[in-house]
């Protein structure tokens, strides 16, 4: 599945907040964020519109794609899987993406940020249940054990990013074993746990439901 590879900061300048897409940097003084809060291109530092209605429901849905790096045609299949399954849209949609498997790589702490987490899972160096998976988007389910495969646990990539995120506790549903490099799904993603900045999925369901 394609991927988004161009500049990422500019990401999070339109958005206007930090999207913590580049792992330790987005915590340092050089995070673009820091430096240039205004929108990039030409007009992006003229007077900022108020954004109402289809804008600000269309800013979120895209503020959403981009930390979980997803393009908008798999978004919109995963935003109708979650519209057809049973309880709240805006839940589903964000448990949906937050159990894909580079993001729980990412949150198991074996990646710095989600795009290295996803380089993780592509490169072959992750099994689920005994069996190498290297889809990014695949889905966790409960009771499902997500593991460094053994012949990459001396991999120094995923050792760094280990070592860079020990100070981040994984959310109560994954049960991570760092030392061992791998974690069991003991849950669902509860929604106040989810992704470190304010989001309202409530706004991408309106956008989808016009
Ligand atoms: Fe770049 Fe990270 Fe700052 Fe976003 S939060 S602008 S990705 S350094």
């Amino acid at each position: 599945m394609a991927r988004y590879i161009g500049p990422v900061c500019r990401l999070c300048r339109r958005e206007g907040m930090k999207l913590y897409l580049k792992g330790e940097r987005c915590h340092g003084e050089k995070c673009a964020i820091e430096k240039r809060n205004f929108i990039p291109g030409q007009h992006g530092k003229a007077r900022a519109k108020k954004i109402v209605g289809y804008g600000l429901q269309l800013r979120e849905k895209q503020k959403v794609r981009r930390v979980y790096g997803v393009l908008e045609r798999q978004f919109r299949n995963t935003y109708e899987k979650a519209a057809h399954a049973k309880g709240i849209t805006g839940e589903n949609l964000m448990s949906a993406l937050e159990r894909r498997l580079d993001s729980v790589i990412y949150r198991m702490g074996f990646g710095v940020s989600r795009s290295q987490a996803r380089q993780v899972v592509r490169h072959g160096h992750i099994e689920v249940n005994g069996r190498k998976c290297d889809i990014p988007s695949a889905v966790v389910k409960i009771g499902d054990v997500v593991s460094v495969r053994e012949r990459s646990r001396n991999n120094p990539t995923i050792l760094a990013a280990r070592d860079a995120t020990a100070h981040a506790p994984a959310p109560n549903w994954i049960d991570v074993d760092r030392e061992a490099l791998k974690g069991r799904i003991q849950g669902l993603p509860k929604r106040d746990e989810l992704v470190q900045i304010q989001l309202n999925e409530q706004l991408i369901v309106e956008l989808y439901s016009k």
